[in-house]
This record gives C-alpha cells, sequence and structure tokens, in this order.
C-alpha cells in the first residue's frame, strides 16, 4: 500500500505540533516509518488520507468497542450538540450515565466523570490517599496509568527503597512516593508494605494488564493481593481503564472475581468521547468535594456530549450482554490463527490473551511481567508490523501494546488478517 499523502502530512504536522503527534505512541518510534493519517472510519475500518482500507485492531485504543462511527453513539453525539455543548451546569444525563454505570459494576455506589483515564487514576489515589491519611502508593512495573507525575516512576536503586522519575520535569519529591513492585509477584509487594508499614495509601493495578502487551494476573497473586490489601488497611485501586465495560458488564472485577476499593474507568465508559471516571462505595466516595474534603474537579467534566456518547455505548452493552462472548470467541478465533501460522514459521513467539485483549511476543518464555515482555525481540515485531500495515491490517505499533477488537470485525476480516500473516517472512 501507499502511504505518500500520510507521509507529507506527518512532515507538515511536525512544523507545529512536537514530534508531529498530540500523543507519543502514534508516532511509530518503536517501529519505524511515518504514522498513518485517518481520514475517516466506519465499522472495523479505517480510511486513510491516501485512500488505502485498514482492518482495524486498536479501536482508538479500545474505546470503540462496538466499531467505528457506531449509529447510536453517533446519533446520541448529534442530538446533544444541537442543544449546547458545554454549561458547566449540573445535566441530568450525568445521572443517567451514572445510575448506568453504577447498576453494570456491583460493588460501586457512587462514581465521578473526568475527561480522560489519567485524570481518572490521578483523582483515584488523591482520594485513596485522603481517606486513608497515607502518603505512598505502590504500582507495578510495566502498568501505565496515564502521564500524571505520580505514575511516570520506574524502579529505583533497591526494590525496597523508593522509585525514581521516569521523565524529566517529574520531581525527586513525587518519586519517593511511588514504590514499585513486580507484577504476578506479591512477594514484591510484601515487601514493600513491610519496609513502609502504615505508609501505604493503596495499590494500584491493571487487573488485566495491556500496557506491556496483555498480561494476565495468576489467580494466587491477584487473590493474595486483594487479601495482602485488606490485612494491611491499604485500598487496592483497580485500573480498569482498558477493561472497564470491555471483559464484561463487570469488567476484569466480574471476570476475576474479585471487589477492589476504587475503580478507574475511561475509553469504552466515554464511546470514544473523552471520559474518564473513577468509583467505589459511598463511603470512600464521600471524602470527595464538595461531599468531603479531598478536592478534584473539571471545566467540561460531565460534558453533554460525551455523556451521550457514553450512555449510548453503556446502554448498548448492559442491552446485549452476549456483544463480550462475541468479542471474545473473535479473539480467540484469530489467536488460534496466529498461532497456526507463527509455529509453522518457527519463530520463537507468545500470544498473550484475556476476552478481546491480546498481544503478541516475539519471545521464547513466557510473558508475565514487564522484564519478560521487555526480553521480546523488537526486529521481528517491526518484520511484522510493518509485513502487516503493507497488507492493509492496523495492528498497534509496538509490542508492548494491546490489540482491541471490537465487535464489528468479521470472521471474513479475521481469516484475512491470518492470511496477511502467513505471507510475512519473519
Ligand atoms: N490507565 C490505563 C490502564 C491505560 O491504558 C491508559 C491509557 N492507555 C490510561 C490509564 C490513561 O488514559 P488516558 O490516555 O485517557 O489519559
Amino acid at each position: 500500500m501507499i502511504y505518500k499523502r500520510s507521509s507529507a502530512l506527518f512532515a507538515e504536522a511536525q512544523k507545529y505540533i512536537p514530534g508531529g503527534v498530540n500523543s507519543p505512541v502514534r508516532a511509530f518510534k518503536a517501529v519505524g516509518g511515518d504514522p498513518i493519517f485517518v481520514k475517516e472510519a466506519k465499522g472495523a475500518y479505517l480510511y486513510d488520507e491516501d485512500g488505502n482500507r485498514l482492518i482495524d485492531y486498536i479501536a482508538s485504543w479500545g474505546p470503540l468497542i462496538l466499531g467505528h462511527a457506531y449509529g447510536p453513539v453517533i446519533e446520541a453525539v448529534i442530538d446533544k450538540a444541537k442543544k449546547g455543548t458545554s454549561f458547566g451546569m449540573p445535566t441530568q444525563i450525568e445521572t443517567e450515565l451514572a445510575r448506568l454505570a453504577v447498576s453494570m459494576v456491583p460493588n460501586i455506589d457512587k462514581i465521578r466523570f473526568v475527561n480522560s483515564g489519567t485524570e481518572a487514576c490521578m483523582s483515584a489515589i488523591r482520594l485513596a490517599r485522603g481517606y486513608t491519611k497515607r502518603d505512598k502508593i505502590i504500582k507495578f512495573a510495566g502498568c501505565y496509568h496515564g502521564h500524571s507525575d505520580s505514575f511516570l516512576i520506574q524502579a529505583g536503586s533497591g526494590a525496597v527503597t523508593f522509585g525514581s522519575p521516569n521523565s524529566p520535569g517529574v520531581t525527586q519529591g513525587t518519586a519517593k512516593d511511588t514504590l514499585l513492585a513486580k507484577y504476578n509477584d506479591l512477594e514484591s509487594v510484601r515487601e514493600l508494605i513491610r519496609a513502609n508499614q502504615g505508609e501505604i495509601a493503596a495499590v494500584i493495578i491493571e487487573p488485566i494488564a495491556g500496557n506491556m502487551g496483555c498480561i494476565v494476573p495468576s489467580e494466587d497473586f491477584i487473590k493474595g493481593l486483594r487479601k495482602l490489601c485488606t490485612e494491611e488497611g491499604v485500598l487496592l485501586i483497580f485500573d480498569e481503564v482498558m477493561t472497564g465495560f470491555r471483559l464484561g458488564r463487570g469488567g476484569a472485577q466480574e471476570a476475576l472475581g474479585i471487589d477492589a476499593d476504587i475503580l478507574c474507568f475511561g475509553k469504552v465508559i466515554g464511546g470514544g468521547l473523552p471520559v474518564g471516571a473513577f468509583a467505589a462505595r459511598a463511603e470512600i466516595m464521600s471524602y470527595l468535594a464538595p461531599e468531603g474534603p479531598v478536592y478534584q474537579a473539571g471545566t467540561l467534566s460531565g460534558n453533554p456530549l460525551a455523556m451521550a456518547a457514553g450512555l449510548a455505548m453503556l446502554t448498548e452493552l448492559n442491552n446485549r450482554p452476549e456483544v463480550f462472548k462475541s468479542l471474545e470467541d473473535k479473539t480467540a478465533y484469530l489467536h488460534e490463527g496466529f498461532d497456526k501460522v507463527l509455529k509453522d514459521k518457527g519463530v520463537p513467539y507468545r500470544i498473550n490473551r484475556y476476552g478481546s485483549m491480546m498481544s503478541v511476543h516475539f519471545t521464547e518464555g513466557p510473558v508475565v511481567d514487564f522484564e519478560t515482555s521487555a526480553k521480546g525481540n523488537n526486529e521481528t515485531f517491526k518484520k511484522f508490523f510493518h509485513g502487516m500495515l503493507d497488507q492493509g491490517v492496523y495492528l498497534p505499533p509496538s509490542a508492548f501494546e494491546s490489540y482491541f477488537l471490537n465487535d464489528a470485525l468479521s470472521y471474513s476480516d479475521l481469516d484475512a488478517t491470518i492470511e496477511a500473516l502467513d505471507k510475512i517472512d519473519l
């Protein structure tokens, strides 16, 4: 396929936008080459500025679970837009979306809407700190919770000491309050809690990780984490920005059979418009302003267009829960197809999958945490990515990102994708 116009648009964008993009992973840094500029999209397909049609496996990084430009969502947004785009005053539709979200996720009483997953996670830890009156948090290496300072932290010199900033601009002062544990390693959490007794407000985790590829927690690990947090008076925060309303009505909590204390949402809950949310039982949420002392706010929070998109999306999912099974079946089909082809090619690989999230890693051993995910061969990944792109299949442009299948994908799209993989020389 030819991507001439995309390249020209990228060159122009770089004159005015740092790196030509408004979010780094879009720039193809990990795989090389110029990013594709999208003109429009419908269902499972992206149509780019060169007139190519691409089968889409990222669905805007998760939100578009029912496919692009989904009728009921689009109609709801258009209808709302005609009545005004923002008021900075309460609207009934905020309560409607809140009521529906709360009814779909059993252990939450109240929810606060924000504008992104970043804001949801940032606010969730502030709430946890305010509620527990403790300062430190534990996160897991390889989990992403948005770009707020407290999360842009890497492991420091010793596992039981504090983290260090992994971006200039994040201060040591902030870094000292974020401790890094290893995913799927309960002992690493236990050690941090032991070394910081009575100081940990919360442990935040992607219950099914999607930011180091798709990584599934072992049952012992995730159940043990819940138990440990309860014993230590530490709040367990599930960052369900990816998994919420994707893995089922009740997200990863329902899939894993575990209740967290605070939930973070994003992506699907906004139906493709900028929405994030955090939620908990009433007792915790009552700490939030204006009811309680923990401050949090937003001029465009609960924006009517965003609420209309979210409400249309969640209403569809709530009324048609069979969608989750259909998505899982499609993802399993792709997984099996890729398996067959990659086995024949004789290249070392691992495919991780949970529900409609999946990732392909070119490595020998199991991929269970950041370290094992980082062992993947990026040269092979690049050939794989560009080989697929050349045949009109748009996969995540980094081995650390998960696929997000959407329900508009047909089995013939999946077959075409598997055939495309067969044609690549890895
Ligand atoms: N948490 C998780 C698990 C995410 O995957 C992301 C974004 N990919 C975020 C938080 C941040 O969300 P946003 O990009 O909407 O700020």
